[in-house]
């Protein structure tokens, strides 16, 4: 095999915020830069790759004064968890910094001098809300009122969650101040801001929002909005604000979503220091042309916009380089649902480890994801399948099948290889084709390409039968190739299946007794080679540790369930928890308040396929279209309807009720009927007008 031209690349995961746990959502994204980033790796490519905590802004200031520390210790303790979760899930940082650190302040400071010589920091004074008794500004998530629309008590200052309508903070009724208590009052403020709006910056945003760049749908979302017209973008914060003051304007300081991406640069800047690696010849934006270096940053579809728009805007009017490309992946749904606490789908990383193996999941994660912005579904059925049949049914097995064989008969030595007939040449052909999937971050199909493989080499040793040969005399010589050709397929299809299963990996080098496996190895097959006793690799998943991860996660919520919210600063699916507690139930008297009745979730919904269950009296399968998302429910309405009957009519359901595992199989939700002595159940149909997905308030 020819050497590829060495590339020099550096990547990076969006920073997750220093305020909260990572969960399974965050995990695609660093799993899905991992992969790419072990392929370069193993291509022989210097490929680095550099994160960072991100650490700034007021949620992080008001949960360290609410926990009586310092921001300093709050970033510090969460910084460790983060590592011991991303080590967990096998994520091979090369660095992984934090924005406090004192080279990504020196590099916001010299971003902000060049853009403000570039003519593009205005200082205009804005008014905003100012609560009076803290003595500081408000950002608009930590600002309380009555919703002007619902009236629902207690609404953020930017969106109802009852009944869903967006406002400004100054629309609310009666607002408050959701740190103090206290009436906000409205005050003017000098703030800095960048200019977006700048005619030369538009035109270049333009140019630059394209493929390669960014994905074509990302392209068409940031056309949208170059077409809707930039607004000057507000870059600072007054004090008290947790983050770098900026230099020429003592009280004022650097918006955290400022820093945050200069963080990309500043935990470089550690790594290039230990490595000794040239940081101008990756950052530098004549350097970096002349040298043809790659930056590529993984982010979520909802930081677009500041990774798109911002982000090379700043870039390039300091001087530096923008990135050879922004990839765009989607969100996680868990069982065809958003992530949810009460369903016990919002799973932090840490409980997923106390009950599962990284690697299942790391697999799971490859076998689904593809180069778009769609989201992926983890469907733990699904998940314990896939893993089951294809990482121990079709891959662990080959090894564990022929290599108890190698040991006892052939005193571990592998032997030579047929000349003919066997799955290894159309293996090693496959290497070039898997690595091209890999590079376009096509995990899904690289990994169905080496399922294909992995049948191909079951069947081959299927064919061959080595358990039956071994009792039979005489087949000695042909039993050794059979297993020497298992072995040598084994070891083809770790290579590939590296990128995702790293310490599998490992353990499968020291069990052939070979230094680690590089893309080039695909080239060599292992004859005449000692290896050491099969040591078990891999355990299949069981479905009981799955539903014992699921309690766990429902159970740390109890009682009463945690609010969670989205803070001032998010980033994909980060979400930050609101200080305040969860209001009191409001009544003894069974009575209900609206906040409590607007945690149903009902929705109108089709039914399109109805179906009788065997072995159930009473039951009814039924498969509901909730305008596009498709669930199954269970519903015990079988004395009063026929399935024929039900099939197209629309009625209610609870949509977010925890799934119910039954005899027959999972119940998503539940319809709504009516019934009593006199009779039922009778379904609920919603009047003319109503569409599937709807939501009934
Ligand atoms: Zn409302």
């Amino acid at each position: 095999m020819s050497t590829l031209p060495k590339r020099r690349i550096l990547v990076t995961s969006a920073l997750p915020y220093a305020n909260g746990a990572i969960h399974l959502g965050h995990l695609v994204e660093y799993i899905q830069t991992d992969i790419w980033v072990r392929f370069q790796k193993m291509r022989g490519h210097e490929c680095w790759y550099a994160c960072a905590d991100d650490t700034h802004g007021t949620p992080i200031m008001l949960r360290a004064e609410k926990e009586g520390i310092t921001p300093e210790q709050l970033i510090a303790r969460v910084w460790h968890e983060h590592k011991r979760d991303f080590d967990g899930f096998l994520i091979g940082f090369d660095h992984y910094g934090s924005t406090n650190s004192e080279e990504t302040r020196l590099h916001a400071h010299a971003i902000y001098a060049r853009l403000k010589a570039a003519g593009l920091i205005e200082v205009r004074a804005i008014e905003q809300f100012f609560d009076p008794v803290k003595q500081m500004f408000l950002p608009d998530r930590f600002i309380k009122g009555e919703c002007p629309k619902c009236h629902a008590k207690d609404q953020y200052g930017d969106a109802c969650e009852v009944c869903g309508a967006a406002y400004q903070p100054t629309d609310l009724i009666e607002p408050y101040s959701a740190v103090s208590g206290a009436k906000p009052v409205r005050k003017r403020s000098d703030h800095f801001f960048f200019r977006l709006s700048d005619p030369q910056l538009a035109e270049f945003l333009r140019d630059w929002t394209r493929p390669p760049h960014v994905q074509a749908e990302a392209a068409n979302k940031l056309k949208e909005w170059l077409d809707a017209g930039l607004t000057d973008w507000d870059i600072s914060r007054d004090a008290p604000y947790f983050g770098f003051e900026i230099p020429d304007a003592p009280g004022k300081y650097f918006y955290v979503w400022l820093d945050a991406p200069i963080g990309y640069l500043g935990s470089f800047q550690a790594l290039a220091e230990r490595e000794g690696l040239d940081f101008d010849a990756y950052w530098d934006a004549t350097r970096a042309a002349a040298e043809g270096t790659e930056v590529y940053h993984f982010i979520g579809k909802d930081i677009l916009y500041f990774h798109a728009l911002f982000w090379p805007a700043m870039l390039r009017y300091a001087g530096l380089r923008t990135p050879t490309g922004v990839f765009c992946h989607g969100f996680l749904t868990v069982n065809g649902q958003k992530m949810s606490k009460s369903r016990g789908t919002f799973i932090t990383a840490e409980s997923y480890l106390r009950h599962l193996n990284p690697e299942w999941l790391r697999y799971y994660f490859a076998a689904k994801l593809t180069p778009t912005l769609e989201d992926i579904d983890l469907n733990f059925d699904d998940f314990v399948a896939r893993v089951n049949s294809d990482l121990i049914g079709k891959f662990v097995n080959i090894a564990s099948r022929a290599a108890g064989f190698i040991h006892k008969r052939f005193d571990g030595r592998l032997g030579d290889l047929p000349p003919h007939d066997t799955p290894l040449p159309a293996m090693q052909a496959a290497a070039e084709a898997i690595a091209a999937y890999y590079e376009a971050r096509e995990y899904g199909k690289a990994v169905r390409e080496i399922m294909n493989l992995a049948d191909l080499a079951n069947q081959y040793v299927d064919q061959y039968k080595p358990w039956e040969m071994a009792k039979q005399p005489g087949q000695e010589a042909k039993l050794h190739q059979v297993c020497t050709v298992a072995i040598n397929a084994f070891r083809l299809l770790t290579l590939y299946l590296k990128p995702v299963l790293p310490r599998l990996a490992t353990q499968v080098e020291a069990f052939l007794n070979i230094p680690p496996l590089a893309w080039a190895d695909s080239g060599q097959l292992l004859t005449e080679h000692l290896i050491q006793p099969y040591q078990h690799l891999m355990t299949r998943v069981d479905p009981k540790a799955v539903d014992a991860m699921l309690a766990d996660n429902r159970d740390s919520l109890m009682p009463p369930p945690a609010p969670v919210r989205h803070g001032e600063h998010q980033q994909h699916g980060v979400v930050t928890k609101s200080a305040e507690p969860t209001p009191p139930p409001s009544s003894a008297k069974g009575l209900i308040n609206i906040d409590e009745f607007g945690r149903i979730d009902l929705r109108v919904a089709r039914i399109v396929e109805a179906e009788h269950v065997a072995g159930a009296d009473k039951l009814l399968k039924l498969t509901l279209d909730l305008g596009g998302e498709r669930r199954t429910v269970f519903a015990g309405i079988k004395s009063t309807y026929t399935p024929e009957s039900l099939v197209g009519r629309l009625t209610v359901m609870v949509a977010n009720l925890t799934p119910r595992k039954m005899k027959f199989g999972v119940s998503e939700g539940m319809v709504l009927a009516a019934s009593d002595e006199r009779g039922g159940p009778f379904l609920l149909t919603p009047d003319s007008g109503a569409e599937p997905g709807m939501r009934i308030k």
